[in-house]
């Protein structure tokens, strides 16, 4: 490469410090991406890729202009790249040689502070992990946009690490760099996130005090990480930043990533949208505080009865009260994002209008709050005795700022009359002057005898007195000074007009720029609040949530759950509280469910489509949200306080990580038998479905014994092997019930009912007629059906899945499986009696049996058949 310009010069050693960045270089109006930035930023951002010299030194360039440099920043930062942010530092035209350049700030996923990446109903969380040993991780999560921090400690393996992470959905994590390559990729690939660097854990002086308390070593090695990394990137003031909160994993119920997803807590599995969720369904709060609140609850639901006693005590008040309930929606609606305004502040990033915003909400807050008390709940004086109205602030406010301000903060139109004695003056200064031009207008039309002569203004030559060419006659000759001639008319000035002049512009730039500073100041004061302030955010978040609940079970006729300490299950006329919104309303089945020390385990049978899975998630969700406090979906509901939830539910298929819906079946059931205690809920659907029908009955079996007599967890088992309904006889806590389902004129008809006892039958071909499959093709499967009911099964091939079609098993599974294998032994060996086989057939067939499958992705068992069938093909 030929010799680089000093200014090339400096950009590549400032590239060379944030290579993992787009380095937006300041270049006068904008900002320029150089080399391989520019190649892909073009390609990213849609804009046209140009160069910078020529011939064969021409530089790859592209660039985007500094106004609206933001969204194009945004959409880099959506899509999880950083940017580092370089300006001019000197002024270009003082400046000797190159202007000096910094990078002022670096903006990643995890750091952002607005823009389309930051969503209001949601936090953004920026995560950092330290491994100290293979089983002892600091982990600590700060949203920058709210300030709040928190950190524990995780002394198990680092499976549990990846769960605790992901239920921030956190957008980037830092580790340190000596952090295992094979982890590093687990993350990214289970988590999905941008993945930073900091190997540095400094004291930083004025953030020390946010770690200080903690006691944890673990947990202040990973704070100040974290703290450092964000220190280095933003360059900003962090004032908002809460102290470290350390919060123990065992004081919330636990649900892995898995089970998270599985029961649709705050996105749907195939669409990951919110609608269809759990949280769409109890979403009706008013303040994005109050949404993001939600979510966090909704993924850390309470083990603390006392607690959850709490919350639903208040939202019975507040279901009680439905004025009060309308009235404290209405003020809610008129409460600014306080959490993120805090954030704003520190940042340095509000203007006069967000100002204004919150003296709004300063004024509104102690009406809500009147409110809130008259409710006379015993827990309602608890809930607001933190709040500060910060009353000092609201008084600033008031006096300082316009009601109407401008978004700009430095044109002035900001602080109001009476606030400061100086800028009064200016102001005066400014209106006198207007209205002795107005007067001199006036005056000089008069005196010339010219009705159409005006005084003007405009930003290049200042105030005129303009003539019309028509009118210039009768202007005395040398009572003006020409300044300038249009087509149709001319424009003077005149000494005095020059004086005025004078006077009002430095009185209008004086007044702006003190206008600025005022403002500053007032910021400034925001700043002592920001500790308050975030406590109000979350007293009426937590009134918002709350009131949510209430209005949610007003309207789809939710009761109080009593909360146990015996470990039952009692519901009655139980409902699944997302899929009984999305049918026709009546059209949902309502059940009962009951689970009690002598009735550990259900076993659920029952045609495909019945409502199985949809039973089983019932109970889960009904659980969880008792546990966070909300009323549920039942007729009656006492239940047990659930310390964690396990599920296995549905096939959702992992195939973009690589893992075969099996195997993924398999990991979540060990992590479900290794961490269940007898307090946990199991949801285990249709396990063993994966593998072939006896391995997968085998497994079946095993599980649901392993679960029965080591762990004693209340589980749900649901299975279309009507063979382990004899179980029953062996387990004495477990208990068959099943999905009824009747025939009415030859089609089946769901009734979504489930009573004791198992099911006679499959219905799998009904299901199939539903499904429109062929006529031919469904006649044939009756067909089949009946010779294998009817024990003739000599004329149907004998493949595995036709297994799963037989009703009553005329033998059991044990029998069955030793003629299984004898018939498989009997065809291979005539199999191999007839085929001759050669080198390449040999080698085709080693390797398909020395094949891991549990290793191989689907997409990549395609690619070995395929190669398999070209080797025995050629
Ligand atoms: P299974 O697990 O037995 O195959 P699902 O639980 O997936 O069946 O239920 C299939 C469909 O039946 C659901 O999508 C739902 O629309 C409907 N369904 C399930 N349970 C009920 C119920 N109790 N009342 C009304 N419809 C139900």
């Amino acid at each position: 490469m030929a010799k680089q310009t000093p200014m090339m010069e400096q950009y590549l050693r400032i590239k060379a410090e944030h290579e993992d960045a787009f380095l937006f270089f300041r270049l006068g109006d904008f900002y320029e991406l150089f080399f391989e930035d520019a190649i892909n930023a073009a390609k990213e951002l849609e804009i046209t890729l140009t160069k910078r010299g020529k011939g064969d030194d021409a530089i790859p360039m592209c660039g985007v202009p500094y106004h609206s440099s933001e969204q194009y920043i945004s959409q880099l930062i959506e899509k999880g790249y950083k940017v580092a942010v370089c300006e001019q530092t000197e002024d270009p035209q003082q400046a000797k040689g190159v202007v000096k350049r910094e990078v002022v700030q670096i903006i990643t996923p995890g750091t952002v502070m607005e823009g389309r990446a930051v969503q209001d109903q949601e936090n953004n969380y920026l995560l950092s992990i330290t491994d100290f040993s293979e089983s002892e991780y600091g982990i600590c999560a700060v949203d920058m946009t709210t300030g709040e921090f928190l950190t524990t400690v995780i002394t198990s393996s680092f499976e549990d690490v990846i769960h605790e992470a992901a239920s921030f959905r956190p957008r980037e994590i830092v580790v340190p760099a000596s952090f295992s390559e094979e982890k590093q990729q687990r993350l990214k690939v289970r988590l999905g996130i941008t993945l930073s660097y900091e190997d540095k854990c400094e004291d930083i002086e004025e953030l020390d005090e946010l770690v200080h308390r903690l006691m944890d070593d673990h947990a202040v090695v990973a704070c100040k990480r974290l703290l450092t990394y964000i220190h280095r990137t933003t360059k900003r003031s962090l004032d908002h930043i809460q102290q470290a909160t350390y919060y123990m994993l065992n004081e919330y119920m636990t649900i892995d990533s898995y089970s998270k997803r599985n029961l649709e807590l705050v996105e749907t599995i195939r669409e990951k949208k919110k609608q269809g969720s759990l949280l769409w369904v109890l979403d009706k709060t008013v303040t994005a505080m109050g949404a993001r609140t939600l979510k966090q609850w909704v993924e850390r639901p309470l083990i603390h009865k006392e607690m959850i006693t709490k919350r639903l005590s208040l939202v019975d008040s507040f279901i009680e009260h439905y004025f009060e309930r309308e009235s404290i929606r209405d003020h809610l609606s008129s409460v600014y994002d306080l959490e993120r305004l805090s954030g704003k502040v520190a940042f340095g990033n509000v203007n006069a209008r967000d100002l204004i915003q919150l003296k709004r909400s300063l004024e509104e807050v102690p009406r809500l709050f009147d409110i809130v008390q008259s409710l006379g709940n015993e827990y309602v004086k608890e809930l607001l005795q933190q709040a500060d109205h910060c009353e000092p602030l609201k008084e600033i406010l008031q006096n300082s700022i316009h009601e109407d301000p401008p978004i700009s903060i430095t044109e002035g139109n900001i602080i109001k009359d009476g606030y400061n004695r100086e800028l009064d003056e200016y102001r005066d200064a400014m209106r006198n002057g207007k209205s002795w031009i107005a007067q001199m207008e006036r005056k000089e039309r008069e005196e010339t005898g010219i009705k159409s002569l005006k005084v003007g203004f405009n930003k290049v030559f200042g105030y005129y007195i303009e003539v019309t060419k028509a009118n210039l006659h009768l202007l005395p000759e040398g009572r003006y000074e020409r300044k300038q001639t249009l087509t149709n008319a001319e424009r003077f000035i005149s000494e005095e007009l020059k004086e005025k002049e004078a006077l009002i512009l430095e009185a209008e730039e004086n007044g702006e720029k003190l206008e600025y500073e005022l403002f500053m100041e007032v910021r400034e004061k925001v700043k002592d609040y920001i500790r308050s302030l975030q406590e109000l955010a979350n007293i009426v978040s937590t009134i918002d949530v709350l009131q949510s609940f209430a209005e949610v079970a007003e309207k789809n006729h939710y009761v109080k759950p009593k909360m146990n300490d015996d470990g039952d299950v009692q519901i009655v006329e139980g409902r699944h509280p997302v899929v009984e919104q999305v049918i026709d309303i009546g059209d949902y089945v309502a059940n009962d469910l009951s689970l009690n020390k002598e009735r550990e385990l259900l076993l659920i049978t029952g045609p495909n489509m019945a409502g199985k899975s949809t039973y089983m998630r019932q109970l889960a969700l009904i659980s969880i949200m008792a546990q966070i406090g909300s009323y549920v979906p039942a007729d009656e509901a006492s239940l047990p306080i659930f310390d964690q939830i396990f599920t296995r539910i549905g096939a959702a298929d992992d195939l973009a990580q690589g893992q075969s819906t099996f195997m993924v079946e398999m990991l979540e059931t060990k992590h479900a038998v290794s961490k269940a205690t007898k307090n946990s809920l199991i949801l285990l659907d249709e396990i063993g479905r994966g593998t072939s029908t006896y391995d997968g009955m085998a497994l079946a079996q095993s599980i649901i014994e392993y679960i029965h007599d080591e762990i004693g967890a209340k589980t749900l088992f649901s299975t279309h092997y009507h063979e382990l309904t004899t179980l029953e006889k062996q387990c004495e806590r477990l208990q068959n019930v099943h999905v009824s389902a009747i025939e009415e004129d030859g089609k089946v008809v769901f009734l979504h009912k489930v009573v004791d006892g198992s099911a006679d039958r499959s219905y799998g071909i009904y299901v199939a007629e539903l499904a429109e499959l062929p006529e031919k093709l469904i006649r044939r499967a009756k067909d089949i059906l009946f010779d294998y009911e009817n024990g003739q099964d000599a004329n149907v091939p004998r493949v595995e899945e036709k297994k799963e079609v037989l009703q009553e098993p005329a033998v059991s599974p044990g029998e069955q499986l030793t003629l299984f294998e004898d018939t498989m032994e009997q065809l291979t060996n005539k199999e191999s009696a007839s085929v001759e086989l050669d080198d390449k057939d040999k080698e085709a067939l080693k390797e398909l049996k020395e094949l891991n499958l549990l290793h191989v992705s689907p997409i990549k068992a395609i690619e070995v058949l395929d190669q398999l069938q070209r080797k025995l093909k050629s």
